[in-house]
């Protein structure tokens, strides 16, 4: 068989799985034994939390809001009233007694990137599953112990891509593993925002700007979002990287980058089977930054076209085109979807699309980016 034939086929089964696993079927639930809701406890109540994920709780097929964690005394009232939680309501020192509320069945950890390692492993250690938000840690070592202590405590450990659960990313995905576009050549993307005035650290540290905390800059953050975009694109893992960082604020940006431009090499997704030089590889070219606002995008580009999301990592109103045609899409809740996906492989025992190694293979992405930045040199990405 042809290699291209192969490539076809083996491109075509693969978006017809993301295809099965996007439509989320309820028949599979309706089917199933196990109708209950799983009960969530959020860990850290700030803006996502508030904005997005209770919101998204209220509406997810197979899980609901059971517990908060929040080290501020008003807002565990103020949540537990809204949301009626009664005593399922725990202070920072308190979460460890997480283990003994039969209401909790998955922690969800949205706390500042510098605190997911320690909770995911204590959450692990309380002998519920654990969910934790991108980028699953600072260091891939760090998300190395989160794997292996939930692999010990032997729950589940899902991270928080929800883009790879958005219909525009799936259609995107399945118009270039299936040729639509020719053999993929060459992937753009970016993402990025302008930090506002008052995170100034000399004011107000905010933590996005702390180290310790954020693990990095925009590229820990955002810059995510455009690296995930071009490895579930290729189906590969980036070879070598090379990076450069621009600062035009030296005071607010002293600890992390303002903005970085990187490049990776990805292997053909034709297939390593080819002779050497005839293995086409593909060139990523991306762009994360907290210096300025509307770099929201995701290209890929082949020899018969292009397909493209603008804007590509919002929460709504997500816009997409195969060779110039609008794809015509509705953007879903997306933590909804990713929130009862992971419901549901925890529920019947099956695989998580994202699970703790998908996250580490971003931090040895991201390590040789910073790497790459720093050196100035082409750097390999390090196995998982
Ligand atoms: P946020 O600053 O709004 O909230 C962080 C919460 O952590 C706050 O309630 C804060 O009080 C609490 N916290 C506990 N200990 C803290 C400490 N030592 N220092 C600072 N805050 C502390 O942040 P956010 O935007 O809600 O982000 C939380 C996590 O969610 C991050 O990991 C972020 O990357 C992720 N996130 C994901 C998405 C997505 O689309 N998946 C979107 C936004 C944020």
């Amino acid at each position: 068989m042809s290699t291209r034939r192969r490539f076809l086929q083996t491109g075509l089964a693969a978006s017809a799985t993301l295809s099965a696993a996007a439509s989320l079927s309820p028949r599979l639930f309706a089917a199933g034994q196990d109708t209950k809701k799983l009960g969530y406890a959020l860990v850290g109540l700030g803006r996502l939390s508030t904005g997005q994920l209770a919101p998204a709780l209220q509406k997810t097929e197979h899980a609901k809001l059971a517990a908060v964690v929040s080290g501020t005394p008003s807002k565990r009232e103020e949540w537990r009233k809204k949301y009626d939680l009664g005593d399922h309501v725990y202070s920072y020192e308190e979460y460890d007694q997480l283990a003994d509320d039969d209401a909790v069945d998955v922690i969800y950890i949205v706390l500042p990137n510098g605190l997911h390692a320690e909770y995911t492993i204590r959450g692990a250690e309380t002998g519920k599953h654990v969910f934790c938000e991108k980028p699953m840690a600072n260091t891939a070592e760090e998300c190395r112990q989160m794997i292996a202590a939930c692999e010990k405590a032997g729950v589940k450990l899902g991270i928080g891509y929800r883009c790879q659960f958005e219909p525009h990313h799936l259609r995107a995905i399945e118009a270039v593993r299936s040729g639509e576009i020719g053999e993929l050549r060459g992937l753009g993307a970016g993402f990025g925002f302008t930090m506002p005035a008052d995170a100034d650290p000399d004011q107000k540290l905010h933590w996005r700007l702390d180290r310790s905390l954020a693990g990095g800059g925009p590229l820990m953050d955002v810059g995510i979002y455009a690296l995930q975009f071009c490895r579930y694109i290729t189906g590969r893992e980036p070879v070598a990287v090379t990076a450069q960082t621009t600062l035009t604020d030296p005071v607010k940006f002293r600890q992390v980058e303002e903005t970085l431009g990187w490049t990776m090499t990805f292997p053909s997704v034709l297939g390593d089977d080819l002779p050497e030089p005839l293995r086409a590889q593909v060139t990523a070219s991306c762009v994360t930054t907290y210096n300025f606002s509307g770099f929201n995008q995701g290209e890929a580009f082949g020899p018969d076209g292009s397909v493209l999301l603008k804007p590509a990592y919002s929460y709504t109103g997500l816009k997409g085109f195969v060779k110039g045609e609008p794809m015509n899409l509705d953007t879903p809740d997306q933590f909804a979807v990713e929130i009862d996906a992971f419901s549901q492989s925890v529920k019947n025992g099956t695989p998580f699309k994202c699970p703790g190694e998908e996250g580490l293979r971003d931090l040895l992405a991201i390590e040789a980016i910073y790497k790459a930045a720093e050196t100035g040199r082409r750097t390999e990405v390090a196995k998982v």
